[in-house]
């Protein structure tokens, strides 16, 4: 259960850090790296001789959080799920396992190299970000789906997924280079009043991120000494996060950094929850990927 007495975004925001376990011949033969222990909330690297790293399985990982979020979606807050790691650790089999639950109004979208994409209509005029004051910021010409049941929500990630693909062999890479924000737009109303009543109604949004790999950023940020591009959208993720999960909190939050945070403002400001799951593959021959996961989650908060 969640305080629904005004908190600040500090205490509102989880990490979470999951391990897949290994999924190969090859993987199975590696030495295991990390050593996890669910029941104190740690993760070491493991010996050589220690025994295998296990991965946290999607109940545990949803119950762990990700169901209060989902339910204080519905009752008027916004929620918003990350999955950030390096690609194939993992970040899209936990999305497609966050948010089972009930929903109602559906978008699709994905970033790539700063353009968004309607997944849910190829055809689609380039969407856009707009603001105004009565709205605030939001996603202009942007197709939503009614839904009803977990099967057409289903439908939506589906037909999204194929409008994601653009060619097979250019899928992985990609999909490792772009995020996709997968957007549920919750009405509720209270039983018994008057469907006239407006202070009855209460909207809110519930978004799952899938980002794009988190290897990018290591080269860029080494590369961006010599000037080259930088993967903006996950520094200034992480530059929002860690400024929201700041002890002392400031006044400028860097939001309009990237499209990413520009879209997500609304739902990371306020009263809003948050988590982030940050995903690591158990071999020893990603260890440095996965301690820049580590290192993000600990910056996060
Ligand atoms: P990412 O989206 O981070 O690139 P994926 O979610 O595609 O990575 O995961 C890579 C592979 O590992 C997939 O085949 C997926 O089914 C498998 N996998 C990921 N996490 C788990 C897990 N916790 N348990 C079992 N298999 C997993
Ligand atoms: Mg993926």
């Amino acid at each position: 259960s969640f305080s629904t007495k005004s908190t600040s975004i500090r205490e509102n925001v989880q990490v979470l850090v999951r391990c897949r376990p290994p999924r190969s011949k090859k993987e199975l033969a590696e030495e295991p790296c990390w050593q996890i222990n669910p029941e104190q909330g740690s993760i070491a690297l493991a010996r050589p001789s220690n025994n295998v790293v296990v991965g946290v399985d999607n109940e545990q990982i949803y119950n762990s959080g990700i169901h209060d979020l989902v339910r204080s979606s519905m009752i008027g807050y916004n929620g918003t799920v990350f999955a950030y790691g390096q690609t194939a650790s993992g970040k899209t089999y936990t999305m497609d396992t966050a948010g089972r639950e009930y929903l109602l109004r559906v978008s699709y979208m994905e970033i790539y190299n700063e353009k968004i994409k309607d997944l849910l209509n190829s055809e689609n005029k380039s969407p856009e970000i707009i603001e105004d004051k009565k709205n605030g910021v939001s996603v202009r010409n942007l197709k939503e789906v009614i839904v009803k049941t977990v099967k057409e929500v289903m439908t939506c990630i589906n037909d999204g997924e194929c409008n994601r693909h653009i060619s097979a062999t250019d899928y992985n890479e990609h999909s490792s280079r772009s995020h996709t924000i997968f957007q549920l737009v919750i009405e509720s109303r209270s039983k018994g009043l008057p469907t006239n009543t407006n202070r009855s109604v209460r909207v809110s949004q519930l978004n799952l991120i899938d980002l794009a790999g988190s290897e990018k950023v290591a080269t860029d940020i080494e590369r961006r000494k010599e000037g080259g591009y930088i993967n903006k959208s996950l520094l200034t993720l992480g530059n929002v996060i860690s400024k929201l999960t700041s002890e002392e909190p400031s006044s400028h939050i860097p939001f309009r950094d990237s499209k990413l945070t520009r879209i997500l403002q609304a739902a990371l400001s306020g009263n809003a929850r948050i988590s982030v799951i940050c995903t690591i593959n158990p071999t020893l021959s990603s260890k440095d990927e996965s301690l820049n996961t580590l290192r993000f989650a600990q910056r996060a908060k």
